[in-house]
């Protein structure tokens, strides 16, 4: 049997990349739910973004729910930010760490950030080097790691190119994200060949699936295998992608949880918690969410007799 990695760092990102879906939430929602999820025992959720709110109106108000936060000293918080102005206010709200983004597909990155990936790379410099100058830790996500929606296949090797700079900008850890659901168990394996090949070890990769065709469950036990130990997912299966038509959700955190559990690798995450955010959450959105133990509850339940 395969040695899987004694624990993994689960980053819950429902409150920004779920929401931002979604029809816009009142504050006071959005509070209640990063709450519910850091009740949990997650210790790194992505909360907000710090976008234009005609791009983007679920994200309206970032500020806003970051003041309203009961912050906790052992939790990153943290802002994706497209560019420098977004990085200005995640600065000025406080957040500990911020995310740059970049696409691997030239088109997603149009689509996404209605600029060049070559621009892209120049913003992150400018993000990462206000970050220094003011403590914050910056971290970056690739999109379309996987493969595009609009160019279809994504050579392994850009994604590494890409992965390359960012590191140069000064990223710490490099999620690789699979914007719309593309990854199978052998692209893993491709992308982290790839990623080896330009040394990059698994210290620094994150992996960030959609569970679009049903394989982001057997994506991440594909890469824990390969010794990958931080995963983003969203309560109940959160989220799609809005310029990715077709996208779902985020794999669903109490359905990680409730698997690595299950494999003895710990996260620091109690599962039951995490069932009620993702209860929350579904009643906040108001529609039913697609995670698989939400509906089904933890294998240890049983029926009445
Ligand atoms: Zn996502």
């Amino acid at each position: 049997m395969t040695a899987w990695p004694a624990a993994v760092l689960v980053r819950e990102v429902g409150p920004r990349d779920g929401l931002q879906d979604e029809q816009p939430l009142p504050v006071a929602d959005r509070v209640a739910l990063i709450e519910a999820c850091v009740a949990t025992g997650v210790r790194a959720i992505e909360a907000v973004a710090f976008v234009s709110p005609t791009k983007v109106p679920a994200m309206d108000g970032a500020e806003a729910v970051m003041a309203g936060l009961d912050r906790r000293v052992d939790v990153v918080y943290s802002a994706l930010v497209p560019n420098r102005r977004g990085a200005e206010r995640a600065v000025a709200a406080g957040m500990d760490e911020v995310e740059v983004v970049v696409s691997a597909s030239e088109t997603h990155n149009q689509r996404n950030l209605a600029c060049s990936v070559a621009d892209s790379l120049v913003g992150a410099h400018g993000i990462a080097d206000l970050a220094r100058t003011t403590g914050i830790a910056v971290s970056a996500v690739v999109g379309t790691a996987f493969g595009c929606p609009f160019e279809g296949e994504v050579a392994p090797e850009r994604v590494g190119q890409l992965a390359g700079h960012l590191v140069d900008a000064g990223a710490g850890v490099i999620t690789f994200g699979d914007t719309t659901g593309m990854a199978t168990p052998r692209r893993v394996h491709d992308l982290l060949d790839a990623l080896e090949r330009v040394g990059m070890g698994p210290d620094r990769i994150g992996l960030h699936f959609h569970d679009s065709r049903g394989l982001a469950m057997a994506n991440v036990v594909t890469a824990l295998d390969r010794g990958i130990t931080r995963f983003d997912s969203g309560v109940g299966g959160l989220g799609g992608c809005p310029t990715a038509p077709g996208s779902a959700g985020n794999v669903a955190t109490e359905d990680l949880v409730h698997m690595l559990d299950d494999m003895g690798i710990a996260t620091g995450i109690d599962l039951g918690a995490t069932i009620d955010a993702a209860r929350l959450a579904s009643r906040l959105v108001g529609h039913d969410l697609p995670g698989a133990v939400l509906r089904a509850g933890p294998r240890t339940r049983r029926e009445a007799q």
